[in-house]
């Protein structure tokens, strides 16, 4: 089946080829991300492959239905970028990841903790230019400490047990609390006490409506002071603007993002030769107590390449009327 992949980095281009190779079906690789203004370049293909900072709206959607794609499938699990509903409506087809490695972003999410609870970069930095000072590189032991985890689904769990075997006592929040948890050594508490107790909060909930800064300055006023946050969810779980001024009162002792609310324009690109007008993420990177990577937590061999199987079977099955096994919720 004839199908365009927007936001084809080179290892895309090369991990999709080789996973689609019994397949066969004919791939187009776009760099550009999708948009309104590049929906055009996938006319006549059936299928549009997209990740997760491609915008495909309803707007989007309709133009790429007037060009005759069925469906849209997503090299994520997210699908927060996606309008569902309205691509059901216009009789589109929409498929994501939903399962691969969550062992991947866990990992991430405790190494980006350790990194700036121990402040490994800034370590780092200072080695490479022959500083081997340790004034301001104190951390705390992550041991007896409390981690709050918001979300407890595939990627929380792991992360919890993990915290677990640190020796840390761990807390859940998540609208539909699974018992599997608990018999991890994890304890479910209301939202106000996980804020009100962790020394350590990590967001592993998707982005809905419900979500939507779910930290905030409210929920940020209610932590213990100088609790670290983790993100490698969604940008959209924080109001950055509310977590740039808890950094700067020391309500919040660190914070460590893999996911920014407005990562589209920035993310998975090379801008070190331009100026970033984004004053928000360069305030960020400026305080020494936080660290940003680029959405690089699922970015493992093995995740990889059960993305790149598990869309090409989509496309496959979708092509011979099968069943569609990673279809979202609301298409
Ligand atoms: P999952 O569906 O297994 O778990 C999500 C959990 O969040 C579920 O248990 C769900 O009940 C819970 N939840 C939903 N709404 C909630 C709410 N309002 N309050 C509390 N909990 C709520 O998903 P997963 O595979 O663990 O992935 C979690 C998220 O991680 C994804 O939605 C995605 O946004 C993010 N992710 C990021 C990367 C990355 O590279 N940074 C990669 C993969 C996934």
């Amino acid at each position: 089946m004839k199908t365009a992949v927007f936001s084809a980095r080179r290892y895309d281009q090369s991990l999709l080829t080789e996973a689609n190779r019994a397949a066969g079906h004919e791939l187009l690789f776009i760099q550009d991300r999708l948009t309104a203004e590049t929906a055009a370049l996938a006319r006549g293909c059936a299928a549009v492959c997209v990740f997760v900072n491609d915008c495909v709206d309803a707007e989007v959607l309709q133009r790429l239905a007037n060009q005759g794609s069925r469906l849209v499938a997503t090299r994520s699990t997210g699908y927060n970028h996606i309008d569902a509903a309205a691509a059901g409506r216009l009789g589109m087809a929409v498929v994501r990841v939903s399962d691969y490695s969550p062992h991947s972003v866990a990992e991430f999410a405790v190494g980006l903790l350790l990194a700036v609870n121990r402040k490994i970069a800034r370590a780092s930095m200072r080695t490479r230019e022959g500083n081997f000072e340790l004034e301001g590189l104190m951390g705390f032991d992550l041991h007896g400490k409390t981690v709050g985890v918001i979300g407890t689904g595939k990627i929380g769990s792991l992360f919890a047990r993990i915290m677990l075997g640190f020796g840390c006592t761990v807390l859940g929040h998540d609208r539909h609390p699974d018992p599997a948890f608990e018999q991890l050594g994890g304890r479910y508490v209301p939202v106000r006490e996980l804020l009100a107790g962790s020394d350590v909060i990590s967001l592993h909930c998707p982005l809905t409506e419900e979500t939507h800064h779910i930290v905030d300055a409210a929920s940020l006023s209610h932590i213990k002071r100088g609790a670290i946050l983790v993100n490698t969810s969604r940008g959209g779980l924080v109001d950055t603007g509310a977590a740039v001024q808890a950094l700067k009162s020391g309500q919040l002792g660190g914070l460590a993002i893999d996911v920014y609310e407005q990562e589209a324009s920035l993310f998975f690109q090379d801008l070190s030769s331009t100026i970033i007008t984004d004053d928000v993420i360069q305030r960020l990177v400026s305080f020494p107590n936080v660290i940003v990577t680029g959405h690089q937590a699922f970015f493992t061999v093995e995740a990889i390449g059960q993305i790149m199987a598990t869309t090409v079977d989509s496309i496959t099955d979708f092509e011979r009327g099968a069943p569609l096994l990673n279809r979202v919720p609301g298409n």
